[in-house]
């Protein structure tokens, strides 16, 4: 639940575009000129075409929202689906805490040689009211080659994907070199009953697999359609507050002493302000701008290069780390984000605090960030504490590392490439960290490693995750269903 309420917050504030964030955007502005390629529209079949739309127009007319929807309907819907196309009804389950909060585990079961692989979605949406909306939020508009409805970039595109693909391979009789679970989950977006944590505590033999594919992550960012890059999320920061506090007698404002609670706290974030973190790559930040520096012009290839040197470039660093993307990237991150003081005019304040919001690298700890705040903050009157995800404030924070990136399987990779590549070709495979939280967090914290690779590509400049008038292009749904037949297939044809 702590993680759970952590990712709320991650998502009140920052994750309107978690997983096409905004920052990417500056950037790829400028590999979209540098690279150009041919883009293929999806290669699929006729009758395929017309059940990956029909289960995609169900599932956005099933509304799944905290306040009045369900997802235990969607997830039913699925199964029924599932169930008709010859998977047996042992294969099926809808499971949960509640009868609204039911989440789908389904499987397809492989020859066994392998663990079992992950395949991990949300079925829940965000809210939308009809009055923001040009239509329905809750019903399904083509309309000008695009498909309006909550939930058409976020994220029940990919879910009906993998339900199409799901009877696809069935359908064929397709062995898998290992079994595929594919669950479609509760609360990740809000609510009390995340769908993933509920079925780890409590299925874990239904879930439980060598590795997961989320597709709340990652993939494909284009230009007016046009793939610019294929992004693999292997990696999250690690999300921590703490709070900043001077307490004082006070006194009457007429006379003033220089032992002052507001001077000391703002000394302190002046100097947490001149402060940088120090710089820290890890295997999938190198292999990030090692694939970047491909597709950047000039100075900025020239400078992801000069970090990756041993030791990395100081120069460089300081005119990537300008970009706030970059600098996240590069460093763990520590801002002030709100402050409180004083509580008259005319009297000398007798407290003031601030709270900072800090990023952490992978490899740290939030206690040794908040050792290193103290250091930083280089005054005994000002007290440092962890504020917990309820809002507890701390004498000291939780000693758990933020998780080591995911190891980049060559497994996954190669088939993804290969996958991409027939999809989009030319298109680079980027390994990405993410800044913000998903799902992954309690699929990686359970040890089974996670990456976030969504099929539908999106336009950068229009993301609508979560916003009004939420759509996708038709294209690049149906390259999605092209793209995730060919990974799937290649994926589990390894061994
Ligand atoms: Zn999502």
């Amino acid at each position: 639940m702590a993680c759970w309420l952590l990712n709320l917050r991650d998502r009140v504030w920052y994750n309107p575009l978690m997983h096409r964030h905004p920052f990417r955007n500056l950037l790829l502005a400028t590999v979209a000129l540098a690279v150009s390629v041919p883009f293929l529209l999806g290669q699929i079949d006729p009758a395929t075409r017309r059940l990956s739309r029909a289960i995609f127009k169900q599932l956005i007319e099933i509304n799944t929202t905290d306040s009045v929807g369900s997802t235990t309907e969607a997830a039913e819907a699925m199964a029924r689906r599932l169930r008709d196309a010859g998977f047996p009804a042992a294969d099926v389950a809808v499971l949960g805490p509640n009868s609204r909060k039911g989440n789908l585990v389904a499987r397809l079961h492989g020859t066994g040689k392998q663990r079992p692989v992950l395949l991990m979605g949300h079925l829940d949406v965000v809210e939308a009211r009809r009055s923001d909306w040009t239509s329905d939020p809750f019903q399904f508009v083509e309309k000008e080659g695009y498909f309006y409805g909550r939930g058409t970039q976020d994220m029940k595109s990919d879910d009906a994907i993998w339900v199409t693909e799901f009877i696809r391979l069935k359908h064929e009789g397709f062995k898998p070199d290992r079994d595929i679970i594919l669950i479609l989950t509760a609360d990740e977006e809000s609510g009390m009953s995340n769908g993933v944590d509920w079925l780890l505590k409590h299925h874990r033999e239904l879930v439980d697999a060598e590795f997961a594919i989320n597709a709340d992550g990652g993939g494909v960012d284009t230009d007016n359609g046009k793939p610019v890059i294929v992004a693999i999320d292997a990696s999250e920061k690690l999300y921590a507050d703490f709070q900043l506090k001077v307490s004082n007698p006070g006194g009457h404002s007429s006379l003033p002493v220089p032992d002052n609670a507001i001077y000391h706290l703002a000394d302190a974030l002046g100097r947490l302000e001149r402060f940088q973190f120090p710089l820290e790559l890890n295997e999938v930040t190198r292999a990030y701008f090692e694939r970047m520096a491909l597709v950047q012009p000039g100075q900025q290839a020239a400078d992801m290069r000069a970090v990756l040197n041993n030791p990395p470039d100081a120069a460089a660093a300081a005119r990537l780390s300008e970009d706030p993307l970059q600098n996240s990237t590069l460093h763990t991150t520590c801002v002030a984000t709100r402050m409180e003081a004083g509580h008259a005019n005319n009297a000398l304040p007798q407290s003031a605090q601030a709270i900072v919001n800090c990023r952490i690298l992978p490899g740290h700890t939030r206690e040794e960030v908040r050792q290193m705040l103290i250091h930083v903050a280089d005054d005994p009157k000002v007290e440092i504490s962890f504020v917990d995800n309820s809002g507890r404030v701390l004498d000291s924070a939780p000693n758990s590392q933020a998780l080591p990136p995911v190891k980049l399987r060559p497994d996954v990779m190669t088939t993804l490439e290969k996958a991409a590549g027939e999809v989009w070709p030319g298109t680079p495979v980027v390994p990405t960290m993410a800044t913000g939280a998903s799902d992954g967090v309690y699929t990686n914290a359970a040890g089974i490693p996670t990456y976030g690779i969504s099929g539908v590509g999106v336009d950068m400049n229009d993301v609508r995750a979560h916003g009004r008038d939420e759509r996708v292009r038709v294209e690049s749904f149906y390259q999605g269903v092209d793209f995730y037949y060919r990974y799937l297939k290649a994926l589990t044809s390894v061994n």
